[in-house]
């Protein structure tokens, strides 16, 4: 983990501290983005190390808090488990987790998909929240208002032929998301699901390459409506917030 963050002592009381996968492109940078510039001190997840870095420029040149970088394949779950125990080590506690990275995998009839793509499909969209959950839950819990997002799909529940790997693994992830809200229902943390819907990002132009991008909304757009889940007086859980253009 490489400390990007000089966030002042004094505000340290204050801030909250939100840890974003897929923080590299897409939705996930732009909610990184957006709460770091809205003061939070923001941990961001996501492989690609210059594209994190380039967004820890941008917001720097914008005044918002260094972000601290995470370059990490969430195929690597030990990795995830430290990650876990290095965040318990600096900060004790987590206030929210947005898991927004996810890969679409091969498009096609079930039987042509090749193993390791439906595999690797599996683990990161999957598996991985799973390995998030067990390593972030006891700093989760230690926040006095805990937020989790994670990040869905509407395949997940209506399913179509040719994306039937993906939407499992949404399908998958809902169940799951879930089930942890009902276990923590009595406690401070909140979890719930985000449906952004089509959102010009680069998942949906290789899903539908002949789309005209500029009809849909921008990830910018989208991660605005997330946002407000992530807020300590944002009380329900279990739920799934989809987004719509307003
Ligand atoms: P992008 O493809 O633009 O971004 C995906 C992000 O996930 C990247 O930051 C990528 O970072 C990260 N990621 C992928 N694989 C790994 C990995 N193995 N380890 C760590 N990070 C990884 O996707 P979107 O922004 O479009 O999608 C965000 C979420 O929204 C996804 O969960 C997607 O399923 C969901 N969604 C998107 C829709 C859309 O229309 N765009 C519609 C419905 C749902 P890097 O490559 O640097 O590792």
């Amino acid at each position: 983990m490489s400390d990007m963050s000089s966030t002042s002592s004094a505000a340290q009381g204050e801030v909250r501290t939100v840890l974003v996968t897929g923080a590299s492109r897409g939705i996930g940078r732009e909610v990184a983005r957006a709460l770091a510039l809205s003061g939070h001190r923001v941990i961001a997840v996501a492989r690609s190390q210059a594209a994190l870095e380039a967004l820890d420029d941008e917001v720097r040149a914008a005044g918002g808090n260094p972000l601290t970088l995470v370059p990490l394949d969430l195929k690597d779950g030990a990795a995830i488990d430290q990650l876990g125990a290095a965040l318990f080590e600096r900060w004790g506690r987590l206030d929210g987790l947005v898991a927004a990275a996810g890969v679409l995998g091969v498009l096609g009839p079930l039987q042509t998909v090749p193993p390791s793509e439906f595999d690797q499909t599996v683990a990161v969209n999957f598996t991985a929240n799973w390995r998030l959950i067990r390593s972030l839950d006891p700093l989760l819990r230690a926040s006095s208002a805990g937020r989790v997002v994670f990040v869905s799909s509407g395949v997940a529940r209506r399913p179509r032929g040719f994306w039937g790997v993906y939407a499992a693994t949404k399908a998958a992830l809902e169940s799951m998301a879930l089930a942890y809200a009902d276990e923590t229902r009595n406690m401070a943390l909140r979890v719930n699901l985000f449906n952004p819907g089509p959102t010009r990002t680069a998942m949906r132009a290789r899903a539908f390459p002949g789309e005209d991008p500029m009809t849909l909304p921008t990830a910018a757009e989208v991660a605005a409506a997330l946002l407000p889940m992530l807020a300590p007086d944002w009380h329900e859980t279990g739920t799934l917030v989809s987004f719509t253009r307003s």
